[in-house]
C-alpha cells in the first residue's frame, strides 16, 4: 500500500455493491503510481438507500472523481447536476467528474467495448452482431456497436418483451445522436433460442450474467453448435477468464475475447474525462491481470 494522499493529492473511488472484489482500485493505484501521480483510488459500498447521502459526500469531502457500477449506473442520473448525451444514450452514468461544485456523469462502456474490440483487431464496421442479453451492458454496446457502423444488430435476450424495449428506445434516441448513422441498420429483438441468426452473425457478445459469479457453468447460447467456424466470440464477463461460452466458442473454431479488456479501457477511458488523457493502458492491462489471478 502507498501512503495517505497528502498535500495537494486527489481522491478517486467506486461507488457500487458489492465492491469488495472490483478490480479498479488495484488498477487505477497501479496507473497513478507509474505516473508519479498524487492521486489514490478507493471503492465505497453503497447500499441503494444511501446513494443519495454518498453522492452529497463527493462535493462535501471533495472526491475529485468516481466510477460507479451495479447497482447504482442507472439511479444515480437523477443524483448528478449534468450528464452527458452519451450517458443519456446508454441510460447509465459508469463514470463522474466532480468539476467547479459540480458532478458531471459519462459512460464510458461502450467507449471501452470499442477500444477492446480493436485491441483484438476486430473492426466493427460493416459487421452483423448478434448482442445476448438487454441489460445495461447490452444497451451501451448495442448503441455504441451503431454508432461504430456495424450492418445489423439483433438484440436477442430472455425476456424478449425487454429487448424489444431496448431496442424501441435506443432506435428512438440514437436518431437524435451525435455521431449517429444517417440511414439507422437494421435493429432487431428475438429470443436466447434464435439459431439463425447466431450463424449468421460475425461477432456474437454476451452481455447476461450467465457465465459469472452463481451462474458460473451457464451459457447465454443454448446450442454452441450454431456456432459458425470463424465468427467472432466476446464474452463481457471477464470472471473466470475462460467461461463456458468461450470455451465452447474456441471448441467451435470461433476467434474469442474475454471482458477483461472491456473494463480496463472504461477505465483508462474515465482518466480522459478526470485527466485529459487516455490512462495507461498497458500498465492498467497488467495490474487488472495480477487482480484477477489474487
Ligand atoms: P443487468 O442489467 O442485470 O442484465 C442482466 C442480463 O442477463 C439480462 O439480459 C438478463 O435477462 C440476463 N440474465 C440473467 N440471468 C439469466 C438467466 N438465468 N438466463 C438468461 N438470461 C439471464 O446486468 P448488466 O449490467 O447488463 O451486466 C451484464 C453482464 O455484463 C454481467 O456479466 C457483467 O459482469 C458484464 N459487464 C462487464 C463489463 C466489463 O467491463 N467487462 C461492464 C459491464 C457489465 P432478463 O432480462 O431476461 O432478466
Amino acid at each position: 500500500m502507498r501512503g495517505q494522499v497528502g498535500g495537494q493529492g486527489r481522491l478517486y473511488g467506486l461507488l457500487g455493491r458489492p465492491v469488495s472484489h472490483s478490480i479498479s482500485p488495484a488498477m487505477h493505484e497501479a496507473a497513478f503510481l507509474a505516473q508519479g501521480m498524487n492521486c489514490r483510488y478507493q471503492a465505497f459500498q453503497v447500499e441503494p438507500e444511501a446513494l443519495p447521502t454518498a453522492v452529497a459526500g463527493l462535493k462535501a469531502l471533495g472526491i475529485s472523481g468516481v466510477n460507479v457500477t451495479i447497482p447504482h449506473k442507472e439511479s444515480i442520473l437523477p443524483l448528478l447536476d449534468e450528464v452527458t448525451e452519451n450517458a443519456r444514450l446508454v441510460g447509465a452514468v459508469n463514470t463522474i467528474v466532480h468539476r467547479n461544485g459540480r458532478l458531471i456523469g459519462y459512460n464510458t462502456d461502450g467507449w471501452g467495448f470499442l477500444c477492446a474490440l480493436e485491441e483484438a483487431g476486430v473492426r466493427p464496421a460493416g459487421a452483423r452482431v448478434v448482442v445476448l442479453g438487454a441489460g445495461g451492458a447490452a444497451r451501451a454496446i448495442a448503441s455504441h456497436l451503431i454508432l461504430a457502423g456495424a450492418a445489423h444488430v439483433a438484440v436477442l435476450n430472455r425476456t424478449v418483451e425487454k429487448a424489444e424495449r431496448l431496442v424501441s428506445e435506443l432506435t428512438a434516441s440514437l436518431g437524435e445522436a451525435k455521431g449517429a448513422p444517417k440511414q439507422m441498420p437494421p435493429f432487431t429483438a428475438g429470443a436466447l433460442e434464435s439459431p439463425q441468426l447466431i450463424r449468421a452473425a460475425d461477432l456474437i457478445v454476451n452481455c447476461t450474467s450467465l457465465g459469472m459469479g452463481e451462474q458460473a457453468g451457464d451459457s447465454p447460447l443454448t446450442d454452441p453448435t450454431w456456432l459458425r467456424p470463424g465468427a467472432i466470440v466476446y464474452d463481457t464477463v471477464y470472471r473466470p477468464a475462460e467461461t463456458r461460452l468461450i470455451r465452447e466458442a474456441k471448441e467451435a473454431g470461433c476467434q474469442v475475447i474475454g471482458g477483461l479488456g472491456m473494463l480496463v479501457h472504461q477505465g483508462a477511458c474515465a482518466w480522459e474525462y478526470w485527466f485529459g488523457r487516455r490512462g495507461p493502458t498497458s500498465i492498467m492491462w497488467a495490474a487488472a491481470k495480477a487482480a484477477l489471478t489474487e
